[in-house]
């Protein structure tokens, strides 16, 4: 995890709208571009082409049409038909059926009600062809909602879906016990997101202790938890807690994102674990892309290597 004071500069920068019209616009023009290390492309069709590149080394992938912080109604329902068009396309391709989405992408930020029914249309349409649908979390601002739309959701009896719990936040320890008597399935992060103090860990080694002991109680007793992480130290705590404990690894698996660690996510592969790749897609990879800068600074320099190397 990089310093806070980055993440709080490039969450910063993300919300440039000039910054974001110049990059959506230039950044992505060329197939060498140096986004393409982060994100395949813009189109549903390029996030395939990834997905059949990765499923042919052994690893599996769950997609993301990229887009989050929707601030009308109209954007959200048009973010919702895109969604069903990714499921289609999806479907049609035989690639895995596996997706991931933000609430805020459709409409939460405009009126909770609309979010959940746009939800809900996605899940009518995919739970059934065999999806499994992944409720990304957002910043603290959203974790209660998104955790109290995703209970209520699975008391009305959707299966199919599940959620991310952050590490960094003081409360995750007590939501992973909730949901997890719920028999869900949990993705476990660190937390990409810039938080106050008054709810979340500051210092990486907090973060680190609380991802061990969440990460401990999933494999032991949780229902096919993620492991979503590229800290080589959590993935061999993980490993060995698992041995130890006789936890064959068809009962979790472990998640990164796409570009980064590929030397790990391999090597995972051909000692035998399962290990999905988060493919993010779409016009609107702007805020993804600058999260991924702020946590880790050798990203900076790959990238300014590139925009040197295309623009020379
Ligand atoms: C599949 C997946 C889904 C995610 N979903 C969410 C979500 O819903 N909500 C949320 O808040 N966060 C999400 N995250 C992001 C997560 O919270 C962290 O911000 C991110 O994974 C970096 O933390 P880390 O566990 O890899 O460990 P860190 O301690 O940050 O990093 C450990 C090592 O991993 C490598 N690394 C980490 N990040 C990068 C990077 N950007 N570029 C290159 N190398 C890197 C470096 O070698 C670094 O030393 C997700 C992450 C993954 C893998």
């Amino acid at each position: 995890m990089f310093g806070s004071a980055s993440k709080a500069f490039f969450h910063l920068l993300a919300q440039s709208r000039i910054l974001k019209k110049l990059a959506t616009r230039f950044a992505m023009r060329s197939p060498k571009s140096f986004v393409h290390r982060f994100v395949p492309g813009e189109t549903v069709e390029d996030a395939i082409g990834a997905a059949r590149a990765l499923e042919a080394l052994g690893l599996t992938e769950t997609f993301d049409h990229l887009g989050e912080s929707v601030s009308t109604l109209p954007e959200a329902v048009a973010a919702t038909t895109d969604y069903l068009d990714v499921v289609r396309a999806i479907m049609e391709s035989g690639v895995e059926r596996n997706i991931s989405l933000k609430l805020t992408q459709l409409g939460l930020d405009v009126d909770r009600a609309s979010a959940v029914d746009h939800l809900r249309k996605i899940l009518e349409l995919a739970e059934p062809a065999g999806f499994f649908v992944r409720i990304d979390m957002e910043s603290s601002r959203y974790t209660a909602v998104t955790i109290d739309i995703f209970e209520t959701l699975w008391q009305q009896g959707y299966r199919q879906i599940g959620v991310v719990l952050q590490s960094d936040l003081y409360r995750s320890e007590e939501d992973l016990r909730r949901i997890n008597t719920l028999g869900a399935r949990i993705r476990l992060v660190k937390g990409a997101y810039r938080e106050p103090k008054s709810v979340a860990y500051q210092k990486k080694a907090d973060v680190d202790a609380a991802y061990a002991r969440m990460m401990k109680t999933l494999i032991t007793d949780g229902h096919y938890p993620a492991i979503a992480t590229h800290d080589p130290v959590m993935i061999d705590l993980a490993r060995r807690w698992a041995s130890e404990r006789g936890v064959t690894p068809d009962r979790f698996e472990f998640q990164m994102l796409y570009g980064i660690r590929r030397d790990l996510q391999g090597m995972l592969v051909e000692a035998g674990y399962r290990v999905r790749v988060y493919i993010p897609f779409g016009r609107d990879w702007f805020p993804y892309f600058m999260r991924r800068l702020g946590e880790h600074p050798a990203n900076v320099a790959f990238v300014l290597r590139g925009i040197v190397g295309e623009y020379r």
